[in-house]
């Protein structure tokens, strides 16, 4: 199980501390956000990418900021032999910029539409819902500086989790201003923030001087009562992101997706600008909410159970494009946390499309009937037709024992020499031993086989 924080056994090998197999059971789940994925990309015209899984450190120390919690403590960094310094990709955001002017994208008709998804890497501490290696998928649209893809971008991903049949969300908006505006209203917060030093954590002291909007996100009570009469950024904010903002929100309106004002979410990440918003699913769907949403789920009498962990979260990012390629290019897009969404479908048994399995069992007898089965197994893969096999078993007890596991309906019994015909056998529920089982074609049986795959011999 890849969500369970199982405590580490003393012999053998195990997976690093935060990184977890994906098992066979749970690649349905995986499947199926892709599927979503891939055909809400299709219907609002995003092009799939692939960035490599490291990028030169530098693109995420300049793209994410130096003082963000991903930066300072969370890279996975190493030197190579040719003495570059490469980071194990924490985000895609940042890739997919680089990606854009690497490939001169800035010159194609704008916008450019992307999405992408994979596994992202994070040096954490590992507890529910935060791994060391995570999966993520995002949409960026670059090249757009519109409020109306800042709320296209929103309603994509809560398409993505209603087509997951995820019922209760919130979506949490905010706007953090931008280069005219943040600086101002840092400053205020700063001496805000000082005055009331004595009461913040020994962490959010430290932010005041570094990032003091970082300290919002602190989970202390304390830090949360500081917080509660800090200023908020809304009411400073310049003409331009007032008006981004309030478009923004009329846009959300049209589209009748509802969302709730947080003003105090900043994300951790400093590439953002103007909007930004997080969504969250409740505890009717198994998790989810900020500490602000659970104080308005309470209020309205739903469910107070809530685990502080956003499903998706996302922003308009003007300024990375200067940041890494030294050129403005508006932008917006968002990232999902592929565990959390898998984890939140299992706790509420979401049922998930299984492969098609196949519902023939080719059995064999005897040595030359195992050579002309594996020519036939072939046969049946060019027309394709799913069936499966044991050709390590010799035994035909084992293999109709196996044929039973795999709860095929249907076993067809491969060429045998000494016969040289075609022997065919209904599948019984419990079937005992095996060869009493076995019936000869001959006439008319066909009639009393409800199904048979009949395959002509040489
Ligand atoms: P971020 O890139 O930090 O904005 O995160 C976007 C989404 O990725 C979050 O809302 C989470 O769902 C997911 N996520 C971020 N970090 C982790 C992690 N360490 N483990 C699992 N999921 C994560």
């Amino acid at each position: 199980m890849i969500m369970d924080l199982k405590p580490k056994r003393k012999k053998g090998y195990q997976s690093p501390q935060g990184m977890h197999d994906i098992l066979p059971s749970e690649q349905g789940y995986f499947r199926k956000i892709y599927t979503v994925c891939e055909d809400i990309a299709q219907f609002y015209g995003f092009e799939k990418i692939d960035t490599p899984i490291a990028e030169i450190t530098e693109l995420f120390s300049k793209g994410i900021g130096i003082s963000t919690d991903i930066v300072e403590k969370q890279m996975y960094t190493f030197r190579t032999k040719g003495r570059d310094w490469l980071t194990l990709r924490p985000e895609g955001t940042a890739p997919v910029v680089r990606a854009f002017f690497e490939h001169g994208m800035q010159n194609l008709p704008q916008p450019i539409k992307l999405w992408y998804f994979g596994p992202f890497f994070r040096y954490e501490h590992p507890q529910a819902g935060r791994f060391r290696q995570f999966h993520q998928f995002g949409f960026e649209v670059l090249g757009e500086q519109s409020p109306a893809i800042d709320a296209q971008i929103v309603q994509i991903f809560y398409n993505i989790l209603k087509e997951l049949r995820f019922k209760k969300l919130i979506v949490e908006v905010n706007s953090i201003g931008d280069s005219q505006c943040r600086p101002y209203y840092k400053k205020l917060l700063v001496s805000y923030l000082k005055y009331r030093a004595d009461s913040l954590c020994a962490n959010c002291k430290r932010r005041v001087r570094e990032n003091p909007l970082r300290t919002f996100d602190c989970k202390e009570e304390k830090c949360q009562r500081v917080r509660a009469q800090a200023p908020q950024i809304i009411n400073h904010l310049c003409e331009e992101c007032h008006k981004h903002f309030r478009e923004f929100l009329e846009f959300l309106d049209e589209l009748e997706l509802p969302y709730s004002l947080n003003p105090y979410l900043v994300r951790g990440l400093d590439y953002y600008t103007k909007t930004v918003f997080e969504i969250f699913s409740t505890s009717a769907d198994g998790s989810g909410g900020s500490a602000e949403a659970q104080k308005k789920l309470s209020e309205g009498g739903e469910e107070r159970d809530l685990s502080k962990n956003a499903l998706i979260g996302g922003g308009r990012y003007d300024n990375l494009g200067k940041i890494l390629g030294n050129e403005r290019i508006p932008a917006c897009g968002g990232a999902a946390g592929i565990e959390r969404i898998v984890q939140v479908l299992k706790e509420k048994g979401s049922k998930i499309p299984q492969p098609h399995y196949p519902k023939i069992f080719l059995a064999q007898l005897g040595n030359l009937a195992k050579k002309k089965s594996l020519k036939l197994f072939e046969e049946f893969r060019k027309n394709r037709i799913l069936l499966s096999e044991s050709f390590g078993r010799d035994s035909l007890k084992a293999q109709l024992r196996s044929a039973d596991r795999s709860g095929v309906t249907h076993t067809h019994f491969g060429p045998k020499r000494s016969i040289g015909r075609d022997y065919y056998c209904e599948r019984y529920e419990n079937w005992h031993s095996g060869d009493d089982k076995i019936r000869k074609s001959g006439k008319g049986d066909e009639k009393k086989i409800k199904k048979i795959i009949r395959i002509p011999l040489e």
